[in-house]
């Protein structure tokens, strides 16, 4: 069985973690329950390091002369400069990290649809934008697996989100150990799930393997990373993963009767129209790969990219409609 190395993911605090939201309380995730036991979680409440009590009065952003600001209606105070401060201090000692599970809507933490006022007693919020600290995440670590809970209980979001997560955990270790062999074999493991995500990445990345200039190999590694970083900037589309596992299912097209590639090939259509979920189509290619010992595809991330139990078909209903 693959084992996997622990991301290190900082989670609002709010969420499964503290009592901490304004109301004096907290959010419930079964994402972020399920995840305990297989992440180094690194909760934290923007709100409360910048001096905000338990309960307090909510905060809100506004939109100003073209800058975002965070304020206190309430109170009339502007804690704006306080949470760039506090994120950029946090950030600037944070050490490696894998990921972020923010609390969605929040004017510190929401990545998106975070409502922005044009003052602090407007009633009508303007636009959609993004918390101040959730703001200062994305611009500082744009590469990083980074979602709000919320939108985790999408399936198609999560599995991105996972598979991302569980491949910078891993590219996170081979970076450590500077080891250039340790980075064909992280590329030679991947080389399916790339080509699922982008084969233009695919390519591009084996160029940087490669190393024909010769760089020194923390130069690879910065480059290399950067790359991962842009092939896994969006989630595949559902006909890559089929191109990718009809591709794959060729290895085995001799061995294996009609019966069999034809349920293999339902399989894929039922995939197709979210009948199933991926890993139903990935488990009989796993299933081949240990009976005619096909080590180099056991050995894929693609197979099996995230840890077993942290598979969960459960959505929110929009399906692939995001
Ligand atoms: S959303 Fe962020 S700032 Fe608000 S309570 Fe949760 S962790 Fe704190």
């Amino acid at each position: 069985m693959r084992k996997f190395d622990k991301p290190v993911v900082v989670v609002s605090k709010c969420i499964e973690f503290d009592s901490c939201r304004y109301n004096g309380l907290m959010i419930s995730s079964d994402v972020v329950r399920r995840l305990i036991p297989h992440v180094d979680f690194r909760p934290v409440c923007p709100e409360v390091e910048i001096g905000l009590g338990i309960p307090r009065d909510p905060v809100r952003v506004i939109e100003a002369d073209g800058k975002l600001r965070l304020v206190q209606p309430a109170t009339d105070k502007d804690f704006t400069e306080k949470m760039e401060q506090f994120a950029e201090s946090f950030l600037d000692n944070l050490g490696e990290i894998d990921g972020f599970i923010l609390k969605g809507r929040s004017p510190s933490c929401g990545i998106k649809d975070v409502k922005a006022y044009t003052g602090p007693s407007k009633r009508m919020s303007v636009s959609r934008t993004r918390g101040l600290f959730a703001d200062a995440v994305i611009n500082r670590c744009p590469s990083l697996a980074i979602e709000e809970e919320g939108r985790l209980t999408n399936f198609i979001i999560r599995e991105h989100f996972l598979t991302k997560l569980f491949a910078l955990a891993r590219f996170r270790q081979v970076k450590l150990g500077k080891s250039m062999k340790d980075l064909v074999r992280f590329q030679t493991e991947s080389k399916y799930l790339l080509m699922a995500y982008s084969q233009k990445e695919l390519r591009a990345l084996g160029r940087i393997v490669a190393n024909q200039d010769k760089k020194p190999i923390e130069q690879v590694l910065e480059d290399y990373e950067e790359g991962l970083g842009g092939a896994f900037a969006k989630a595949p589309r559902d006909t890559s993963y089929i191109n990718v596992l009809m591709h794959l299912m060729g290895h085995f097209s001799e061995r294996l009767s009609s019966e069999e590639r034809s349920f293999f090939l339902n399989t894929l259509e039922e995939y197709r129209d979210e009948r199933v979920p991926l890993s139903v189509p990935l488990g009989i290619l796993k299933s081949w790969a240990i009976r005619f010992e096909e080590d180099y595809l056991s050995r894929q991330t693609l197979v099996q990219p995230f840890p077993e139990k942290l598979t969960d078909i459960s959505d929110s209903g929009k399906g692939r409609n995001i």
